[in-house]
């Protein structure tokens, strides 16, 4: 800040002083009970929060902005700021007014920042969304290898996964970061450029000095309390720089105090169904296209009743696996808990409303928590015998996921114990509000209070002894902040005190008040023992929370078990309500998925009372790419996204809406349906889609799987097929992937005879008295008509529009059929070209009526009077 100290008063230099060290965050100022802010500070806040913005003094003979809100309801409009991309740096009074004037009549209160608040490292529960990850992610450059480092400061979840440029993208996608610090020089990177944009509104550039390897290393080291990293697992020099900056800079906004963390465990990347951000949106994984979470598949398929349990679907819908022996060890814990529902229900009855047991354990790690984080742990650790019983009882050989539930749910008898004998059955929110130590738990304790509640009784005592002495019934003995323990008449009755025994103290309108030498010592008696009794309060709670925090590890193990049989809980009653079947999973090729449904669809129709149509999907040898024709409206998108739904449900090893689901595991899934401007990257509708296509078309393998709907829409009809069916081609002969492409250029079905392994398929209408009925099945064959018109109708298009599109579509299929357009096969344009990358499969080129002609010809048969005629017959066809 560049104002003139000179005129400053010693609090302002001192806020000034602060402040400088603290330019990138809002400074919330402690004075009394409120944070005050200053300046700029003030008055982006008030606009941010709504507050008034007021003036207090002068610096530089110009009056200061301030704002301020009370301490009490701070994280009211911490998560506010936080929400609106604001970090706050929280600046707290280190000691006392008294300590101050010892040292010196004008010395300012001693502040300093104890915390920065920032959007990746908060921990409240009302800061957070208790169903969702919040993610501190990080990225790293070094030796030529990139590296994302994330963690849940909340949970304590820790992951560090190599990335390359192309595969960046994608995991940030799945990461979905809420801040992300990276080094100052790869923001300038080129080759970065675009993915970072994607994440401009949560990065935070840190200087390239917070992301160096030996200094990651020795963080990661002190932090775990290790000489060597090499039994933690393989990371790369990249992934320790990474992990590294991290716990440097949780370091840095929390001010040293570390939260427990685990273990950094790596991810490669290759075990993960590959999910770029685009197919992630477009499919509406875990919100809407207009960024709602009602409506995606996460609302639709959670069920689980805990925080945890709703973070660990999101976390595995985020990243299905590719693993095939992982996913069945998930589904067989589904199907023991599908076979046993009585359990299930017990246990979800049980666990439905816990606190949150991993997020109760950071806030005490990083000594942020409280009483009811105390209770929080008792809660959750009484229910473990109870849960590990049940599911005892589901089944007498559990699948191994089970079996470890039960081990990790563990023994906690001496933690329960203690906290259940230490803590009252209500509790203050903040331990500095006491009282919520059980009587009896700690002798000492409750001797200070026997003292404090006797003082209590003395007072009443001393009331009544004083109401006799007056003869004035209404003498009360009040207390309040200001004058402490005081003696209250009406002013009617004050001539009745005795001003040898009573001392006056104040006069109000209709009250006067007084005190006398023994309430003061009673008084004096009863805040030492008060305040004797908090000091040893909170000194148990401080033992209590080091005894939670020494079976961390431990109590980390239950918290994740616990969220695991939500987990299996939740999809088990999905699987039984919904009526989904388990997915048969291999290494090899297949797409069998019989009696397809799309799950969101599906429920919303049911609420509406209409039921949703079934589809079967095969892309098997023979027809691995469908050519998906049909109506608008008629259900394309939705078959489309159902099949690519399905399979990620599959692999994320839970029962999917199918009758059948047979399927080779996916390494990488595409997903390009409707299109959209991306106004603010600068591209139109039509480069998003090219973008997206381009994407799909460079990095399918022959085991993905690809949804395309629509394209080459954005452009001229020629143009548009041109594209459409050159992709169609491409992924065919070269990607050779599983594909379903659905399109309105029913042209396209020339390709199906060309290429071996294209097959049409078509939705089915009915048209019944002029009108078109959507039967919401598919078929084999193509379409030939779109029905667009109709569609046009039914949205409520005025009639005279609709009249004339008719007419103007009856003229254009009169003269396509008439020859005055070109009919497809004509066009140049859809000749195969010898295409380098296309050679191995490459079908028979699309023959002319001129070229097909002059194949039956034989020369030697003609008459040189039959050779003139066929050559003005040639070129009649040409
Ligand atoms: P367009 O070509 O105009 O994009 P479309 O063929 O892709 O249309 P969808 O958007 O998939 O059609 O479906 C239109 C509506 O039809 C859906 O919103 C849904 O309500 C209903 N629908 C689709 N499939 C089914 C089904 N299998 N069973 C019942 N209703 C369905």
């Amino acid at each position: 800040m560049a104002e003139n100290k000179s005129k400053t008063t010693p609090m302002m230099e001192q806020y000034l002083s602060i402040k400088e060290n603290h330019q990138d965050c809002l400074l919330f100022y402690r004075m009394g009970d409120f944070y005050e802010l200053f300046f700029e500070d003030a008055e982006l806040a008030s606009s941010a929060l709504d507050i008034t913005l007021t003036k207090r003094g002068s610096h530089n003979d110009a009056p200061i902005p301030m704002c301020g809100v009370p301490v009490h309801a701070s994280e009211t409009y911490l998560s506010r700021l936080i929400r609106k991309g604001y970090r706050v740096a929280v600046c707290e009074q280190t000691e006392s007014p008294t300590e101050a004037k010892k040292r010196g009549g004008k010395a300012v209160v001693r502040r300093e920042v104890v915390r920065i608040v920032t959007p990746g490292t908060i921990t409240e529960d009302n800061l957070l969304d208790a169903r969702a990850n919040n993610y501190l992610c990080a990225l790293t450059e070094y030796g030529g290898i990139m590296s994302l480092a994330w963690c849940d400061m909340s949970t304590g979840e820790f992951t560090i996964q190599d990335v390359t440029i192309k595969t960046i993208g994608a995991t940030l996608s799945r990461i979905a970061p809420s801040e992300f610090i990276v080094p100052q020089n790869i923001i300038t990177k080129e080759a970065l450029f675009d993915v970072l944009a994607d994440w401009q509104s949560v990065i935070h550039p840190l200087p390239d000095v917070r992301f160096d390897f030996q200094n990651g290393e020795k963080r990661l080291l002190d932090f775990y309390g290790v000489s060597d990293l090499t039994g933690f697992g393989d990371f790369s020099k990249a992934g320790v720089a990474c992990a590294g900056s991290l716990l440097d800079y949780i370091a840095l906004t929390q001010i040293g105090t570390m939260p427990s963390l685990k273990i950094p465990c790596t991810l490669q990347a290759s075990g993960i169904l590959d999910i770029d951000g685009a197919t992630r949106r477009s499919l509406e994984l875990t919100h809407t296209q207009n960024g709602q979470k009602n409506g995606s598949l996460l609302s639709t398929i959670d069920c689980t009743v805990t925080g945890a349990g709703a973070r660990l679907v999101h976390a595995r819908l985020a990243s299905p696996l590719t693993d095939g022996v992982a996913i069945n060890h998930r589904l067989d814990s589904i199907t023991t808990a599908i076979n046993a529902p009585d359990c299930v229900d017990e246990i979800m009855a049980i666990m439905q409303g816990s606190p949150d047991l991993e997020r109760a354990m950071t806030r005490l790690s990083l000594g942020r928590g409280g009483p009811r984080d105390l209770s929080a742990i008792l809660h959750c650790l009484t229910m473990t015998s109870g849960l590990k019983n049940i599911i005892r009882k589901m089944n007498n050989a559990l699948p191994q996921n089970l079996q470890t539930i039960i081990q990790d749910l563990g023994h906690h008898d001496s933690v329960v114990n203690t906290l259940k004998s230490a803590l009252e059955d209500e509790l203050p929110l903040l331990a500095r509000d006491g009282g919520f130590i059980r009587c009896g738990f700690n002798t000492a304790l409750d001797k200070i209070r026997q003292v404090r509640d006797h003082s209590r009784q003395l007072i009443a005592d001393l009331e009544q002894q004083y109401r006799n002495h007056t003869g004035v019934d209404k003498l009360k003995i009040k207390h309040n902040n200001v004058l402490g323990y005081f003696i209250e008449v009406t002013v009617k009755n004050a001539d009745k005190m005795d001003l040898d025994l009573f001392i006056h103290r104040q006069s109000t309108a209709s009250q006067v008040r007084y005190t006398t030498t023994e309430l003061s010592e009673l008084a004096r008696d009863i805040i030492e023992s008060r305040d004797k009794a908090l000091a040893m309060e909170l000194e148990i709670f401080k033992t209590l929370c080091d005894t939670v925090c020494n079976h961390n590890q431990e109590i980390g193990l239950t918290a994740v078990a616990l969220a695991e049989i939500d987990w299996v809980c939740g999809f088990a009653l999905l699987a039984v309500k919904e009526n989904y079947c388990r997915p048969q999973l291999t290494e090899d090729s297949v797409f069998v998925i019989e009696g397809g449904r799309h799950p969101v669809v599906e429920q919303s129709l049911k609420k509406q009372g209409k039921s949703f149509i079934s589809n079967t999907c095969d892309l098997s040898t023979g027809q691995k790419l469908w050519l998906l024709t049909g109506p608008n409206m008629a259900g394309k998108s939705t078959f489309l996204r159902q099949n690519a739904l399905i399979t990620i449900m599959a692999q994320m090893g839970v029962y999917v809406p199918a009758t059948v689901c047979h399927m080779g595991i996916v390494d990488k899934l595409f997903s390009r349906v409707g299109a959209s401007d991306d106004l603010a990257r600068g591209q139109s509708t039509f480069m998003v889609e090219m973008v997206e296509t381009a994407t799909i078309l460079n990095q399918a393998t022959n085991r993905s799987l690809v949804i395309l709907d629509e394209i080459g829409r954005g452009t001229s009809t020629f143009d548009g097929l041109s594209i459409a069916w050159s992709c169609v081609e491409h992924l065919h002969n070269t990607s050779q992937c599983r594909t379903l492409f659905a399109t309105h250029y029913h042209e396209l079905n020339t390709l199906a005879k060309s290429l071996e392994n294209v097959s049409p398929y078509a939705m089915q209408v009915k048209e019944w008295d002029n009108e078109v009925v959507f039967l919401h099945t598919v078929g084999a064959g193509s379409a030939n008509r779109s029905y667009g018109i109709h569609v046009a109708r039914l949205a409520g298009l005025p009639p005279s529009v609709i009249t004339r599109a008719d007419t103007i579509l009856q003229q254009l299929e009169n003269n396509k059929t008439s020859g005055e357009l070109q009919s497809i096969g004509e066009l140049p344009l859809f000749q195969n070209l010898p295409d380098a990358e296309t050679k191995p499969a490459s079908p028979a080129p699309i023959k002319s009526p001129a070229e097909e002609h002059l194949e039956t010809l034989n020369p030697d048969d003609l008459s040189p009077r039959d050779a003139l005629e066929t050559l003005y017959q040639l070129k009649s066809l040409l």
